[in-house]
């Protein structure tokens, strides 16, 4: 099994990547429309297919990346039919099975949190992705939304407790920075929902919280109930070339990209001298400025022209987009795999050798 456990800092929520090596299709849980670049890129990188992405519930933190990793990777929206949303692919029925290759996922109804709420249990019963309803040492709130604190109860304790006590609860936030726990360990250690716990216990704690609302919320949940299809559909995406995103966070161009618009960016070699005139050579036109004196040159550079940064082999110049980038450039991109990758393809060089 493929699984990567991915965060967005801005709402402290966890997306989950699961997918089937021998198919690589896969599956994306509560992806947040900020990291969608993130997300692809990472679909990408590991040579995945994304079949589904799944809620488990109307977010008010944030916005869901559903819709635009459909647009982006002709994934399927799926989430409960209880949430009330519109635009998805599939509306879930409890205990229907979500497929991906040779595995699937099942949903369980755990309302409590709001109506909808949808914990994702993994065939083999080793995870479970409880959204709000279970967090570690801790669960979603029950004062807004269709929150009911007696439902909360009732979902975790005869749904999520009656996994098995090795079962990892993957949550859908923390904000400790924990990441995993086990339904054996919330039920011996929850302060609010541990079995030695009676609902009434509970109610009262839930009645007591008193926490603002989150400050996306007017913004989110009506968002999210269209799967996270924006009011206006512009282009997020910097368009100035064929750019691709990686994991790393960086926007690079193929050597073909280069070699046909060589005359309209700047070309910001970062080498070091020896090497710039060395055996690999350098591309027509490349201005040499070497990394560590980039910061002190920037000025010798125009923003409003594209830059493309070149190295050996990428890394330095990925460097380079980052330092440009903090500077106030905003077309910036990396020589995918540097001046290694442009001989390899057969590009010419000024200077160096055959
Ligand atoms: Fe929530």
């Amino acid at each position: 099994m493929v699984f990567r456990q991915l965060f967005d800092p801005q709402s402290s929520t966890y997306t989950y990547l699961l997918a089937d090596p021998a198919s690589r299709a896969a599956v994306l849980i509560d992806p947040v429309f900020e990291q969608v670049r993130r997300d692809a890129a990472l679909v990408e990188e590991l040579g995945l297919k994304l079949a589904w992405t799944l809620e488990t519930h109307v977010h008010a933190d944030h916005v869901t990346g559903a819709w635009l990793l459909r647009e982006k990777l002709g994934s399927r929206i799926a989430l409960s039919k209880a949430s009330g949303a519109e635009g998805a692919d599939i509306f879930l029925t409890p205990h229907q099975k979500i497929p991906f290759g040779k595995r699937h996922l099942e949903a369980l109804a755990t309302p409590g949190h709001t109506n909808g709420c949808m914990t994702y249990v993994l065939d083999d019963k080793s995870m479970a992705f409880t959204g709000d309803a279970l967090l570690i040492r801790g669960c979603g709130r029950t004062d807004f939304q269709q929150g009911d604190a007696r439902t909360l109860f009732r979902s975790v304790r005869s749904r999520i407790f009656s996994l098995p006590d090795d079962c990892l609860v993957c949550p859908g936030h923390d904000y400790r920075g924990l990441t995993q726990t086990s339904v054996g360990e919330e039920k011996r250690f929850n302060p609010r929902l541990a079995e030695s716990i009676g609902e009434g216990d509970f109610l009262g704690y839930m009645q007591h919280l008193g926490l603002a609302h989150p400050k996306q919320m007017a913004i989110a949940v009506p968002a999210n109930l269209k799967c996270g299809r924006p009011e206006k559909t512009t282009s997020l995406d910097p368009d100035w070339a064929a750019l691709t995103y990686t994991f790393a966070g960086i926007w690079e161009v193929q050597p073909h990209w280069l070699e046909e618009n060589l005359r309209t960016v700047q070309i910001v070699d970062v080498r070091e001298p020896g090497e710039f005139n060395g055996p690999l050579g350098h591309v027509a036109g490349a201005k040499l400025m070497p990394l560590g004196s980039l910061t002190d040159r920037i000025g010798e550079l125009e923003k409003a022209t594209p830059i493309v940064t070149v190295c050996r082999s990428g890394a330095r110049s990925a460097q380079a987009t980052l330092m440009l980038g903090k500077a106030g450039f905003e077309k910036v991109a990396n020589l995918s795999g540097g001046m290694l990758r442009w001989r390899a393809q057969r590009f010419p060089v000024d200077g160096g050798v055959d």
